[in-house]
């Protein structure tokens, strides 16, 4: 008899309207996180355990199923658990639902397979310094694994075989200056979101702000802020309306 699939459960949102855009999803929080970012809004679930059976979180996605038309995994890091996570992006696609995927990008053979099984609809690539200063600041070294994972979801976004990327950068007043460095092998075609970065202390970038930081880049972006919520920009105070794909 084949063993249970456990996961490292770290929460679950039965519905969200704010981890992907235009939907209504439920979020499922992995547990484990091999990075340490400084500003971390999950830091309870980086580490410890919590074992569940991915039938039990099937069973909370079937009583979320009438609102939503989507599935996120976040965490963590999910793709830090491939088989749970794998077994779940296909299950939700047998149900009817879209899935999404926030990731960190250290798993890059975990995207790999979720993208060859074709059970991944959207991909957030968080990107989060520049290559020469990952190490530093996120205290292990994976800019390799990042640089792949970026390679791996802009090839098959312009393969057709992942319908929806984007590459998410949280950005802090004082850090603006290596948005440019940072955005250098981000590919014209994929979706851009500057997203605004909170932590007690520290100066929080407005929706202008990153405005003006965006205009600088002379590209199209997408601007998340926790007030305003999230905004397509064109440059020049030009809002554009986001669009929503349908299944
Ligand atoms: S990658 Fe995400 S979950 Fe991991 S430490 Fe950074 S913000 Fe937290």
């Amino acid at each position: 008899m084949k063993s249970e699939i456990l996961i490292n459960f770290g929460g679950f949102v039965p519905l969200s309207t704010v981890d992907w855009r235009g939907r209504s999803v439920c979020t499922i929080f992995f547990r484990g996180c091999p990075v340490r970012c400084w500003y971390c809004q999950n830091k309870d679930i980086q580490t410890g355990t919590d074992m569940r059976s991915v039938e039990s979180i099937i069973g909370m996605i079937q009583d979320a199923q009438l609102l939503i038309s989507g599935v996120v995994f976040s965490g963590g890091e999910a793709t830090m658990q491939q088989e749970p996570l794998l077994y779940l992006a296909k299950k939700c696609n047998s149900m009817g639902l879209l899935t999404g995927l926030h990731t960190n990008g250290v798993f890059p053979d975990t995207i790999s397979l979720l993208i060859k099984n074709r059970c991944i609809d959207h991909i957030a690539l968080d990107i989060k310094a520049r290559w020469e200063t990952y190490t530093n600041r996120l205290g292990v070294d994976c800019v390799n694994e990042v640089k792949r994972s970026l390679s791996i979801c802009q090839n098959a976004a312009k393969e057709g075989n992942l319908p929806e990327f984007e590459v998410v950068i949280t950005l802090f007043a004082g850090y603006d200056d290596e948005l440019p460095s940072i955005i250098r092998d981000i590919a014209d075609t994929s979706t851009l979101v500057l997203q605004q970065g909170v932590y007690p202390g520290l100066t929080v970038l407005s929706e202008e702000d990153l405005m003006d930081i965006a205009d600088r880049l002379k590209r199209p972006v997408h601007i998340r802020t926790r007030k305003g919520g999230e905004i397509a920009y064109a440059g020049n105070r030009n809002r554009r309306s986001s669009g929503k794909r349908e299944r």
